[in-house]
């Protein structure tokens, strides 16, 4: 398979200024797939010099332009879907059946969005004193850095940068040094459907070099960072002493309310998806299953059931439907929350280690994990980021909100219930950015993305994210207004 293994800056692929490089392993056996170049900040200069330069042109181009080459972008992803689909498995390890499906699909669908909304995204006119018209447009902020985390890069790559590019800005993004090949082979795709250079620029490197470089960086206008909660607080700080304003998508730790009148197959399904899917490794992961003690017993019968006939393996394999962690840090940081849960005084109710299958065990593997718990212990409040799901069970609706709001998370939760004032009640009072209704971890181009509190603020999506890579300019135009002397003489 050959891919990019160089910085895109400046529209050309070209090693780091140091000549330093970054081994990326495939996580499912641990084997050497890729050494890239590493970027340092000499290399995020180039970058924002690049986009610097490139900026008035793609400022000044029609929005139409603009959003035909998104268009054309998302044509050509889907075109070259099976092999970016393949890079990204071997990349994260996630299942090839969700790189060909959610993965690509809200990858193009993103970029697509996002080209149609290019010239749709429009200023007002404000009625303001007789005799003047003032109209408001909507500005680029320049340069824009995006850093992003390991757990969906292929998929961020859009949620960043389609936005951005729509409203004018140029992009200088920085990937995890974890999973940066889908990112640098979408930006040589950017390149071959006729983006001009500097537009697109990918670095990838390590946070406190390249991306520290870009939190401080002059000529950046704006950072929109998705990652770690201690990591997007300090990186805020950081900007905000430079001038540089931010965005934050952050931690989560998802509530998955299921009340007595649910329906139980439904819900059940829907849960499985909402904690294992991309193996646990989302943001807005279902992870804590709150559920009402008189279904607790029928649903986990067969939650338990469908949890260990999860078919894990090899995710080139299309019947593999949970592929191993994205790293051995990060298994072995999961890991570490089973002793946690044990320490605490949880039930380990399924999983709970690596599997035992001779061909996994130099992969980073885990068990899809279920642990029964009790009160505000921490697994209940710490982002374990894996396939690993909490029980508590609640006995009225004021104690399941107690519960669910129970975290300094806000990002995405869920809950199950067929009472329409019941349902509409729990989601108007719940903490979140998003709240799914019979369904869990729903997203469209369309529907604001983001959280509050520990979650993070700003929104990726719609036309909130047009917002977010904008700002308001007011024109004020003296028609016929006869403007009394301030200072008579
Ligand atoms: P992380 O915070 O460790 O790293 C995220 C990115 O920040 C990486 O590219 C990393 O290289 C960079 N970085 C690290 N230190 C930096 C520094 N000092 N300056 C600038 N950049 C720096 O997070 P991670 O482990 O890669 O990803 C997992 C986290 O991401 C989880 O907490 C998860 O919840 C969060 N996440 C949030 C969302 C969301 O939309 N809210 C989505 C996905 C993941």
């Amino acid at each position: 398979m050959s891919f990019p293994t160089q910085l895109f800056i400046n529209g050309e692929f070209v090693d780091g200024v140091e000549g330093k490089t970054i081994d990326v392993f495939d996580p499912h056996d641990g084997s050497l797939l890729a050494t890239i170049a590493e970027a340092t900040e000499a290399d995020v200069d180039r970058a924002v010099a690049a986009a610097t330069a490139a900026y008035p042109e793609w400022k000044a181009m029609a929005a139409s332009d603009r959003g035909r080459l998104l268009l054309k972008l998302a044509d050509a992803i889907e075109a070259n879907g099976e092999e970016l689909a393949l890079l990204e498995t071997r990349d994260t390890g996630h299942p090839i059946r969700d790189s060909k499906g959610l993965d690509l699909v809200r990858t193009a669908a993103q970029f697509r969005y996002f080209g149609g909304m290019a010239d749709k995204f429009q200023g007002s006119v404000v009625p303001v004193d007789r005799g003047f018209l003032d109209y408001v447009v909507r500005e680029p902020l320049g340069v824009v850095g995006s850093i992003v985390p390991w757990n969906f890069p292929m998929m961020f790559v859009s949620w960043k940068m389609a936005p951005a590019l729509a409203s004018g800005n140029c992009v200088v993004m920085k990937p995890s040094e974890l999973t940066p090949l889908t990112a640098l082979r979408i930006a040589q795709i950017a390149d071959e459907v006729g983006f001009p250079k500097g537009v697109i620029n990918v670095v990838p490197g390590f946070g406190p070099t390249a991306g520290a470089r870009l939190v401080s960086h002059p000529g950046i206008a704006k950072v929109s960072f998705t990652g770690s909660t201690p990591v997007g607080r300090m990186i805020a700080s950081q900007a905000a002493a430079n001038g540089i304003r931010t965005h934050l998508e952050l931690g989560g730790k998802g509530a998955n309310v299921v009340f007595a009148d649910a329906t139980i197959p439904k819900a059940v399904g829907g849960t499985a998806f909402g904690i294992f899917h991309n193996q646990g490794q989302a943001c807005i992961a279902a992870s804590r299953l709150i559920i009402h003690e008189s279904v607790v017993d029928e649903f986990m019968e067969k939650f338990l059931a469908l949890t260990n006939s999860i078919r894990v393996g090899d995710p080139k394999d299309p019947n593999t439907e949970m592929g191993p962690l994205t790293s051995p840090m990060h298994r072995d940081r999961v890991l570490s929350y089973v002793e946690v849960a044990k320490e605490e005084g949880g039930t380990i109710l399924t999983g709970g280690k690596a599997p035992s299958d001779p061909a996994l065990l130099n992969g980073c593997y885990v068990e899809p994990t279920v642990v029964q718990t009790v009160g505000a212990v921490r697994v209940n409040q710490e982002e374990v980021f894996g396939p690993f799901m909490t029980v508590q069970t609640f006995s009225t609706d004021e104690q399941a909100l107690q519960i669910a709001n129970s975290t300094e998370f806000a990002l995405g939760g869920g809950l199950w219930t067929n009472d329409l004032s019941r349902a509409h009640r729990f989601a108007r009072d719940l903490d979140a950015g998003m709240v799914w209704i019979n369904s869990y971890k729903r997203a469209h181009p369309g529907s604001p993305f983001g959280g509050m509190g520990a979650s993070g603020y700003g929104r990726e999506m719609g036309f909130e994210a047009m917002h977010e890579y904008t700002e308001a300019k007011a024109i004020w135009v003296n028609i016929d207004a006869d403007i009394p002397p301030f200072y008579p003489r």
